[in-house]
């Protein structure tokens, strides 16, 4: 198959601080549920609310769960078992459930990814339709494909893009994605640049003894290049569960090699956004970090997960999942949908338990849910 997430603003979520400290999950605590309401067509529709008091705005959209990439913090050399066609949802399935998604449960930010959303066929007519629907439009992509795609991406109402790029190094990322592909991915960040897919955001998953002693280059290509740079704790959600904990390079490690290079002000975290965000002083660079695993901002969560094949999934750690696709093919009416959307939504745990004794991993990996 042929090649494609972002976030909003919660009700009722914690309050945020710049820079945490603790390693503890921030979780939320239970709320009486926000009564609905039945509002005429023009109204905003009743929020999708869990019964934290969260509201789910933000939609990550799975387009496939397959990649030209494969990168070993993610899956193995060999692939996984991709999904065969009639298993993912069609163009226009995807555009019913984002409809419902929008008109219906209030959603305004859909972030499409995969797999790498790049391969999904006919990407940039999807975009065109989805955008129609009025919802602010991003991507996240391994870069591969995108200096050729980017300016119809734009044209068809796409917002922005994140790329990923583990490495400047050309030999190390082959080893680290198993393709020789660096160029590709350069020429495709520039590409989004000039298309207007700004800010371009420049994602890194630090791992030690692998890339970690590159998070200085990182940000200073980024700067050098008007991108941002944003670095995500490894997560326990490759396929071939080989995570390691001592493996993973922490927020707080990050945060202390940029500080010998940079002088750096906290930002804060813009809306639910996960990425606590700092400016590099005398500056308009701003350099984040993803810090799922040692910092959880699961107390401020907005966001939903639909994979490929039409499951809805609550938390990217959920252990279960709502079978979309089964309703829209069993010829489930918009309202039906919406009520299993909401029941999903209302399901949802307070917060992931990566760390504790009681955390169990997700069936699926990260590649499969769509980051
Ligand atoms: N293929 C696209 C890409 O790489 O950008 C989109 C999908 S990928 C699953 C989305 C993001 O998840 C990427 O930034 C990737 O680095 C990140 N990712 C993949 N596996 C991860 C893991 N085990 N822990 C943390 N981040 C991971
Ligand atoms: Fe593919 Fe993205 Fe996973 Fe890398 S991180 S193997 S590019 S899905």
């Amino acid at each position: 198959m042929h090649t494609a997430p972002r976030t909003g603003a919660p009700s009722g979520a914690e309050p945020r601080t710049t820079a945490p400290a603790t390693t503890a999950p921030r979780t939320p605590a239970p709320r009486t549920p926000v009564p609905r309401t039945t509002s005429p067509r023009t109204a905003a529709p009743p929020p999708l609310v869990d019964r934290f008091g969260r509201v789910h705005t933000d939609l990550r959209l799975s387009l496939t769960d397959r990649c030209n990439l494969r990168c070993a913090y993610c899956m193995p050399a060999e692939g996984l078992e991709w999904l065969g066609r009639a298993e993912v949802l069609d163009d226009d399935e995807v555009l019913r459930l984002v409809r419902i998604a929008v008109h219906r449960l209030g959603v305004r930010s859909v972030r499409l990814t995969g797999g790498e959303p790049l391969l999904r066929r006919g990407l940039a007519a999807l975009v065109g339709r989805i955008a129609a629907l009025g919802p602010e439009l991003s991507l996240t992509t391994n870069g591969i494909g995108l200096a050729r795609t980017a300016a119809g991406l734009r044209a068809a109402g796409l917002d922005r893009v994140n790329v990923s790029l583990d490495t400047l190094r050309p030999e190390r990322f082959a080893a680290l994605t198993r393709r020789d592909r660096i160029g590709d991915v350069l020429a495709g960040l520039a590409a989004a640049k000039a298309a207007g897919l700004g800010p371009v955001k420049v994602n890194a998953v630090p791992v030690r003894g692998v890339n970690d002693d590159e998070i200085v280059e990182l940000t200073e290509f980024a700067v050098a290049h008007g991108y941002r740079m944003r670095f995500i704790e490894s997560m326990p959600l490759d396929a071939q569960g080989a995570w390691d904990r001592a493996a993973m390079v922490t927020a707080r490690e990050v945060l202390a090699r940029l500080a010998r290079r940079y002088e750096l002000v906290p930002v804060g975290r813009p809306g639910s956004a996960p990425a606590e965000e700092w400016r590099i002083a005398g500056t308009d660079a701003v350099v984040g970090v993803i810090a799922s695993v040692t910092r959880p901002f699961c107390g401020g969560c907005d966001r939903v997960r639909l994979t490929a094949d039409g499951q809805l999934r609550n938390c990217l750690f959920a252990t279960g999942e709502s079978d979309l696709r089964a309703l829209l093919r069993g010829g489930a009416d918009d309202a039906a949908v919406e009520a299993a959307w909401r029941a999903s939504v209302a399901g949802k745990g307070p917060g992931h338990a990566i760390g504790s004794e009681g955390f169990v991993r997700p069936d699926r990996p990260m590649s499969a849910i769509g980051g």
